[in-house]
């Protein structure tokens, strides 16, 4: 009937109240079925068939559904797509529902079965190895904004890590972008919340309830224990534990206590340096031609995860890093027990996100065998390392957590069989000889089913007929089979048979032996799974009870997996170790870029290595030379050097002694990014506005063509001033790549800057790219030489010959556009204040017909030119 609404309909749309905004997944028997919008948007995204079901409103309701059994992998491709997924599951089965309706007289035949929200699938919050990628984290981030400042609360609740930390409005960016948060969560009603953000209930976001909630999870009176956690940080974590309540429905997942975290303690980088130094995802999206990965021989998705962080956060403490190092330089020196423990933990289990599962109510017994396996591994591998000599003082310190979970493993050992079953239900992981009853219960079991085969034997036997079987099907359980020709003889009133089932080729029947061994095995089987389940539930209360001890050994493993992957990785291209010093220095020696290296590498060409001395009487290098010659390589080979230092990684280069950095700035000019289609000149200047404002004199800061995104007037201009700014202003280490020659002048007027460039040599009519960084100015720009290089046709060139001919001839005589620059004053001081003279007040009283005014217009123009001389 049109217009109106099925219980069932009724029923979802209640659902779909509850979802809100996310895809709602109705379990319908073995399908989840998603209607409406959520089933257009879900077979896009899936590719799969979208159909109709029964109508709404007058109108066809569009339907689509995934099979319950194959639901993660089209779960896992929806979270990719930036969905979220609410999993409405039948809470009762048809016969309780009947039963239901019955007592409260609604007619049985219409009986509903009630279906609830059983779980939010978000991209923040999940565990499941299926729909988790190994090798990265997953983090879900909460903001809370309070009064100029941001707390910021951040957990993997794949493994439960949890940090809070708090910034000024201004760093927010940054700090989101260190953290790579696959869904951030913030107050709602706010005009500044970050793009893509989803906005909750602001009242969720207080301190007073952030305190409450972590206490009450880690049953402590008081979180001092953890550390210092000021308010905007707590009601930051009130607003993440609030959503993590309400996408668990109750179940709260692994949270181990919070992690006070102080920027301070890390390498200070901005988005905007993040990706233009490709850390841990290339610029054209994904992993490959990454940082990370030309730096990753981890064995572990553990270890990987490690080092994305380390490399996401380098430190700024000098003994920190140092004994990162220490430990890669010990395992580097040893080959041989660096093979050893890279092969220890190659079987490693993933046991921090086993944990996790198992403490979110997910855990399989495939996981509870990962922590056995796991943990007994970790042990092993300590009493190795326990062996071994001139151990680092980081080794000692993680090797007391890698040992202590005897019990554990040993319980786990008796309790569980050698390769559990990622099914719980269906029970058959705990051991033989752990349960006696149990094992009396799969005796009766066994017995009957040897019975079961015996009686088959013997009706045989009784009935003559040879092809007698005794069968099992889900629906009539045990049962005794005969070909339809054979029938008749077993349905004789006195033959001890009862019929069952007829079909076309086959009769069915049962025998009162028959049903008591089946019912003997129906009732051993049912208290076999009951006492199954009792022991799963006290080995994962086991696990939980251990999970910060689980944890701790999970993170120790996952640090030296990054410490012998980094060996490995030092090995494998004779990177060595950075001495990190305070000094303002970075003296590089043979520096690479480990992922252009790779690049050639593969293609059979060979890496030109370039030194790099900066300190303090010679802190800004001009690099200039032809397009293509290699002058982003080297200004981005010297920052990622500095950042696998401080992350306390051995670096590609044959000796490195670098000073310190507090803050990486790394800006790429704008018409690289052109292909991103933002105003790019406007993006290039906000962000190098951000340096001139954030840089300090430990900061290093590589510029590459800054100003080109603009005409070339305007551009030298912008180059020209930005290099003053950070040679006199900010006296920090920089490197300057930059095709305009003009630049060279600054040579004179500032002390501690000099002239590089990248060779290259003209042989033949042809442009020879040596890749090598040289003192000095470079003489010419080869662009036309570039432009061959690159296949433009010939006649094009010769024709941009004459045209520069002609061009160069008008500088030779006009002196150039750099012709004015040697009348510049000395100091940019001295510009500004000529700047001040046109200012618009200047020009307000000029305009100023003080005859045509009232007295009264006369003072309030006054008072308004007062006003606006006070806000400069
Ligand atoms: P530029 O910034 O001067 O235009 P790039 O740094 O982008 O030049 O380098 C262009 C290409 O030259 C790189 O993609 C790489 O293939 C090659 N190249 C750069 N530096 C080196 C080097 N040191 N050794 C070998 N090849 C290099």
């Amino acid at each position: 009937m049109a217009g109106q609404i099925t219980p069932m309909m009724a029923q979802y749309l209640a659902l779909k109240e509850q979802a809100g905004d996310c895809l709602l997944f109705y379990r319908m028997g073995d399908f989840f079925e998603l209607f409406f919008d959520d089933a257009k948007v879900a077979a896009g995204v899936l590719d799969i068939a979208l159909t109709t079901r029964g109508e709404h409103g007058g109108e066809p309701v569009p339907m689509c559904g995934v099979p319950v059994h194959s639901a993660e992998g089209y779960l896992a491709r929806l979270i990719k797509g930036g969905c979220r997924v609410a999993i409405a599951e039948q809470v009762e089965t048809p016969e309780e529902a009947k039963a239901r309706a019955k007592r409260e007289g609604t007619p049985v035949s219409k009986a509903l079965v009630a279906r609830d929200i059983v779980r939010f699938v978000t991209a923040g919050t999940l565990t499941e190895e299926a729909l988790l990628e190994p090798r990265r984290a997953n983090v879900l981030a909460a903001i809370a904004p309070v009064r100029g400042s941001v707390g910021v609360a951040s957990v993997d609740i794949s493994t439960g890590r949890m940090e809070l930390e708090e910034c000024g409005e201004g760093a927010l960016g940054a700090l989101l972008a260190r953290l790579g948060a696959s869904e951030v969560i913030a107050p709602e009603g706010r005009d500044d919340t970050p793009d893509g953000a989803i906005e909750r209930d602001a009242r969720e976001f207080s301190s007073e309830s952030g305190d409450k909630r972590l206490r009450a999870i880690h049953e402590v009176a008081t979180l001092d224990a953890f550390g210092t956690f000021s308010r905007p940080m707590l009601a930051a974590a009130g607003g993440l534990l609030a959503y993590l309540d309400h996408v668990g429905r109750g179940t709260m997942p692994l949270l181990l206590p919070p992690v006070a975290r102080d920027g301070a303690g890390t390498l200070a980088m901005d988005a905007a340096t993040r990706s233009s130094l490709e850390i841990l995802e290339a610029q054209g999206g994904g992993r490959r031609g990454s940082l990370v990965a030309a730096v990753d021989r981890c064995v572990t998705g553990a270890g990987a995860r490690q080092l994305a962080e380390d490399l996401s956060a380098p430190l700024t403490d000098r003994a920190a890093i140092g004994e990162r190092l220490a430990l890669v330089g010990w395992l580097h020196e040893d080959q041989l027990l660096r093979d050893e423990v890279r092969t220890a933990l190659k079987s490693l289990p993933d046991i921090g996100r086993a944990l996790g599962r198992v403490v979110a109510g997910r855990g399989s017994p495939r996981d509870l065998g990962q922590l056995r396996d796991g943990l007994g591994m970790a042990r092993q591998l300590r009493d190795r390392l326990r062996q071994a000599e001139d151990r680092p003082p980081l080794l000692d310190a993680l090797l007391p957590e890698l040992a202590g979970h005897g019990a554990l493993v040993d319980h786990y050992g008796r309790a569980l069989v050698t390769t559990p079953p990622t099914e719980r239900a269906k029970g058959g992981f705990i051991a033989e000889g752990y349960d006696h009853a149990l094992d009396d219960l799969r005796q009766t079991s066994g017995n009957a089913r040897r019975a079961i085969a015996a009686l088959e034997a013997k009706y045989r036997d009784e009935t003559g007929v040879g092809s007698l079987k005794i069968k099992h099907n889900g629906v009539l359980g045990y049962f005794i089979e005969v070909p339809a020709r054979h029938g008749d003889a077993l349905m004789a009133a006195d033959s001890g048979f009862t019929h069952r089932q007829t079909l076309a080729n086959a009769v069915r029947f049962n025998s009162l032996h028959l049903h008591e061994e089946a019912s003997r095995i129906a009732e051993a089987g049912a208290h076999a799974l009951a006492a199954e389940e009792a022991h799963f539930e006290e080995l994962v209360e086991e696990a939980v009870a251990a999970r910060e001890a689980i944890a701790r050994t999970a993170a120790a493993l996952a640090r030296i997996d990054v410490a012998a992957g980094n060996a490995e990785r030092a090995a494998e291209d004779g990177w060595t170790m950075p001495e990190v010093v305070d000094a303002p220095c970075l003296e590089i020696e043979g520096g690479r870029h480990p992922v252009v290296e790779a690049a050639l590498a593969g293609s059979g060409e060979r890496f030109v290595a370039n030194d790099c001395t900066l300190g303090e009487t010679d802190r800004l290098w001009l690099v200039g030379g032809p397009n293509m010659g290699g002058k982003s390589t080297f200004l981005r080979q010297n920052a990622l050097i500095v950042l696998l230092a401080q992350a306390g990684c051995f670096v590609p280069a044959s000796a490195a002694r670098i000073g310190l950095v507090d803050r990486l700035f790394s800006r790429v000019g704008a018409s690289d990014n052109l292909a991103r289609g933002r105003s790019t000149f406007m993006v290039e200047m906000v962000e190098t506005a951000a340096i001139l404002s954030q840089a300090t004199e430990r900061s290093f800061v590589i510029l590459d063509e800054v100003g080109r995104g603009t005409s070339t007037y305007d551009g030298l201009a912008l180059a020209w001033a930005v290099v003053e700014a950070v040679h006199d202003t900010i006296a920090c280490r920089c490197l300057f790549a930059t095709h305009y020659h003009e630049l060279a002048l600054l040579a004179d007027r500032c002390e501690a800057l000099s002239l590089h460039h990248v060779r290259a040599r003209e042989w033949k009519g042809d442009l020879v790219l040596l890749h090598e960084v040289a003192e000095g100015s470079a003489d010419r720009s080869y662009g036309l030489a570039v432009a061959k290089l690159a296949g433009v046709p010939a006649a094009v060139v010769k024709r941009a010959r004459s045209v520069l001919d002609k061009l160069e001839k008008g500088r030779a005589e006009t002196g150039g556009i750099a012709a004015g620059l040697g009348d510049l004053p000395l100091f940019a001081a001295a510009v500004e204040a000529e700047e001040e003279q046109c200012d618009t007040l200047r020009d307000e009283l000029r305009a100023l017909d003080i005859d045509a005014l009232s007295p009264r217009d006369a003072l309030e123009k006054l008072y308004e030119l007062k006003r606006e001389a006070g806000e400069r």
